[in-house]
């Protein structure tokens, strides 16, 4: 069995840019370490936030990234996006947009307009996935993932279902396509439904509680916004919903080399870190207006 590392509550919120308002659960605990993580360098949870109208849409502005993925989930609300190889687009509730940053671009985030002139609830997770060396210098795509597009593998009570966004749930493939090995998925359970998970001992693996309350491997209730922190020995773990609940579940295989972060940039050595910001200031990660 797998069992819980430990269990931790979100932290004090911070905002990326104004539209972002976000707990930071890896790597700001020294115990959720990009090391300790690996694959997975950075969580920003958004826990459920009303924002109210506003007359133009809150977000973060033109920022870089290179030498990793950022995976986008739209919980509530939309998120819009712009780069600067001129793509773009708006991840809808349900949706995910994974991003492959690899060799460097330029973008934005923010509310889409039709969210900010209604405002409403929002809540979202972005998270990082690092690459492996020999894949950081690929040229950056896109997957947007709809909700449709997502693998739905029905429970026992014909009613709860797991979600799968990227790798495997009982032999159901999600629609992601990843670089190393990631499971990415959303267990949605009517209260008292009990599911099984069940990863390689190898992977680093943990859980976010989205929506209600859930009891791993007969635990106490884990409550909402959550992170569940799993050993990484043993290879199963039960989920059962305390209430109706939704539950995010990440389990990937360590990368095992050496990291190299800073800011928006995530490499295996200095000199490439330091090779980031030259590019970076040379205009070669392209152009994008504010
Ligand atoms: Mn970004």
């Amino acid at each position: 069995m797998k069992n819980i590392a430990k269990v931790y509550a979100p932290p004090a919120p911070h905002m990326v840019g104004d539209g972002f308002r976000v707990h930071n659960f890896i790597p700001s605990f020294p115990a959720l370490s990009m090391q300790r993580m690996d694959p997975f360098i950075m969580l920003d949870y958004g826990s459920k936030f009303v924002f109210p109208p506003a007359p133009s849409p809150k977000g973060v502005g033109v920022h870089p990234h290179r030498g990793f993925e950022t995976v986008t989930i739209a919980y509530k609300g939309q998120v819009a996006h712009h780069d600067s190889f001129g793509n773009s687009g708006i991840i809808n509730e349900g949706d995910v947009q994974w991003m492959t940053a690899a060799s460097g671009l330029l973008h934005k985030e923010y509310h889409a307009e039709s969210f900010a002139k209604t405002g409403g609830e929002f809540q979202m997770v972005q998270l990082w996935v690092n690459l492996p060396a020999k894949d950081k210098m690929s040229a950056p795509k896109y997957q947007a993932i709809t909700n449709q597009q997502m693998a739905k593998v029905l429970l026992e009570d014909g009613k709860s279902y797991v979600e799968v966004i990227a790798g495997k749930y009982k032999n159901q493939q999600g629609p992601a396509n990843t670089f190393t090995e990631v499971h990415l998925q959303n267990a949605i359970l009517e209260k008292g439904v009990k599911v099984e998970f069940d990863f390689p001992s190898t992977n680093n693996t943990f859980l976010i509680v989205i929506e209600g309350s859930i009891i791993v491997n007969g635990s106490d209730p884990i409550p909402v916004d959550h992170f569940v922190e799993m050993d990484k020995k043993g290879t199963s773990f039960t989920i059962e919903a305390n209430e109706k609940a939704k539950v995010l579940v990440a389990s990937g295989a360590p990368i095992g080399e050496p990291i190299a972060a800073h800011g928006p940039f995530v490499m295996n050595t200095r000199d490439e870190l330091v090779q980031a910001f030259n590019d970076f200031n040379d205009g070669k990660f392209g152009h994008l207006e504010d």
